[in-house]
């Protein structure tokens, strides 16, 4: 298998009362996982593909992977512990990208909270500017800046929400804002952009 679904990073209902286990049980193992089975799936499809297949498994394979991908790091988006701050380089680039980490926050929340449809709001590195900027991703790969990597997933399909929070997505910007892992952000901000300097 080319693609595994990862275990939680912590337990169903280590995020209650933000989002219940009834939701991290559905979300993980139910969503995630079709993710997961159907990029495998697809990439065994495509190789014994008749060439009018192809386009139609290339469209599929990039949203199963992407949905996987963005799964993961939305779970590792998130921590029990609450109410964080960003630190060091990656609170001094979300400065100079958006002003202060409460403008951040605002401009983060609008963007989960405005999505059309189905999509994710990131927060991304983007190397051409070498800048930080907030995207607003249409399903899971839709519009997305080519070449930029996330550092912040935060999905905004109903699934994610729907059973906590029902109609209310800024409720469930806000309550993902006070979830954000700053310290694995911090990590994975660190490294891209060593990686990007090298
Ligand atoms: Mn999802």
């Amino acid at each position: 298998m080319t693609y595994t679904l990862p275990a939680l990073p912590y337990a169903y209902d280590a995020l209650a009362p933000h989002l219940s286990p009834e939701t991290m049980e559905l979300h993980h193992d139910k969503h995630h996982a079709a993710y997961v089975k159907a990029a495998n799936e697809t990439v065994e499809r495509l190789a014994s593909a008749e060439t009018w297949q192809i386009a139609g498994l290339e469209r599929a394979l990039a949203f199963n992977v992407s949905g996987h991908g963005l799964h993961t790091l939305f779970w590792d988006s998130m921590s029990p512990e609450m109410e964080q701050r960003p630190s060091g380089a990656l609170a001094e680039a979300i400065d100079k990208a958006f002003g202060s980490v409460d403008k951040y926050h605002e401009r983060f929340k609008g963007a989960l909270t405005t999505i059309q449809g189905s999509g994710w709001a990131l927060l991304v590195f983007e190397p051409i500017a070498a800048e930080l900027q907030i995207v607003q991703v249409q399903n899971h790969d839709g519009a997305m800046l080519l070449g930029s990597t996330p550092i912040l997933a935060a999905d905004g399909w109903e699934h994610a929400y729907y059973v906590d929070y029902r109609n209310d997505k800024a409720a469930w910007a806000e309550n993902f804002t006070q979830m954000t892992d700053w310290a694995g952000a911090s990590s994975r901000f660190d490294t891209v952009v060593s990686s990007a300097a090298a």
